[in-house]
């Protein structure tokens, strides 16, 4: 039984039903005519006037860290084991929203490894130098092999004679590669086969940018208690609750032991810090730990919410935050990091002016949790590092 159907199974399922199929019809009678209104149907709409300021290009030239405008052809238990790619956008289609946004360049994270990366570089990177750049990822297909921990630094190596910027880990790596490659136990973010790719990174001065475990909500049940109830019952295999999944807090100390044992490696850490729920906990590594610095990548949402505890986080750490999106072509699945103009103007809102209680994401209902942001106000001394001078410093290119 897989966790769709476990859902469904249980009384928990019966709500997560009846919210997926209320979600597909559009419009429904606007009185309920006495009826309950069912929480998919529920759209308030603010009374609230405030200013609104509209922000169609950031303040600075932007580089965004974080993008997704290649994805691997083929995966299996999420885990992606074609070296080919599928593009989402041409470098045209992209150019188009970048000139309008005032974005200098896209960080294609998910470049893949092998022929895909190569073919993924010359597309983007080499077309339209200094406006894509591309990282790498691990070639986890040979990760059976004896000697697997050589070729994959091996790996990195050729990756980076053939373009690649840095390198990328998704979410993969803690809970979906497992010992087998696809079933088994689960594979240890610190698993010291591992080893040698941290160090050829730090070697070669090639940024890895790391995604370990996500929001802390995909580890509690999926109940009324759940903040991000209704995105989990949309989809219900982002949930990491139960089952052998590690907790949230186990990930991060194995991530914290890679970063302690590889401090001559300069880790991104998306998502901030991959804990925007808990700016303290992202504040302590950040003390301990020189070698990371931080991306702001689809949680406008959670820093948004507590403004005053973000804006100080900014002032503080202004050399160490980086912008970055999520951006993903086409991505409607996911509003809060579909590539389009209205996506930007939320981040430039966000950081730009002090506007109160407006939309994190380009929907109608709040995708990630129902609530709304407040802006942060950041000067242009702060802006211009978070823009761009951060990620070009992390990136060896000029600012
Ligand atoms: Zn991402």
């Amino acid at each position: 039984m897989n966790r769709r159907e476990l859902l469904y199974s249980t009384g928990m399922g019966m709500i997560g039903g009846t919210v997926a199929s209320a979600a597909g019809a559009q419009s429904r009678a606007e009185s309920t005519n006495g009826r309950a209104l069912t929480l998919a149907d529920y759209q308030p709409k603010s009374v609230l006037q405030v200013k609104e300021t509209h922000v169609p290009r950031a303040r600075f030239p932007v580089i965004d860290i974080h993008t997704h405008i290649t994805v691997s052809a083929g995966s299996k238990n999420g885990v992606d084991l074609a070296a080919e790619r599928q593009y989402l956008a041409s470098p045209q289609e992209l150019l188009e929203v970048m000139d309008r946004k005032n974005i200098r360049a896209m960080v294609n994270l998910t470049g893949g490894f092998d022929q895909g990366l190569t073919d993924t570089v010359t597309r983007y990177d080499r077309a339209y130098s200094g406006r894509f750049y591309t990282f790498t990822e691990p070639s986890y297909p040979l990760f059976l092999k004896p000697d697997y921990p050589q070729l994959q630094a091996e790996a990195i190596e050729q990756a980076h004679n053939n373009g690649a910027r840095g390198l990328k880990i998704v979410k993969t790596l803690g809970l979906y590669l497992r010992s087998e490659i696809t079933s088994g136990t689960l594979v240890k973010i610190d698993d010291p086969r591992f080893d040698p790719m941290w160090d050829t990174c730090g070697k070669l001065n090639m940024p890895v940018a790391i995604h370990v475990s996500d929001p802390v909500a995909f580890f509690l049940p999926t109940d009324r208690f759940n903040e991000r109830y209704e995105e989990l019952s949309s989809h219900p295999d982002w949930s990491f609750h139960g089952a052998d999944f590690p907790s949230n807090a186990e990930l991060l100390a194995a991530r914290n032991r890679v970063f302690a044992r590889h401090l001559n490696t300069r880790f991104i850490v998306l998502h901030v810090g991959n804990f925007a729920e808990n700016l303290g906990n992202v504040s302590e590594n950040l003390d301990r730990f020189p070698n990371l610095t931080v991306d702001i990548a689809a949680r406008v949402g959670e820093l948004g919410r507590q403004p005053r505890t973000a804006r100080a986080f900014f002032d503080k750490y202004q050399d160490r935050i980086l912008f970055g999106t999520d951006a993903t072509p086409h991505g409607d699945e996911t509003p809060q990091q579909v590539f389009n103009d209205k996506l930007y103007e939320i981040y430039y809102r966000f950081l730009e002016t002090d506007d109160e209680y407006f939309d994190y994401a380009p929907a109608n209902v709040p995708p990630q949790g129902r609530w709304r942001i407040y802006g942060i106000n950041l000067p242009g001394s702060i802006l211009r590092k978070v823009y761009n001078e951060n990620a070009a410093r992390e990136l060896h290119i000029s600012a």
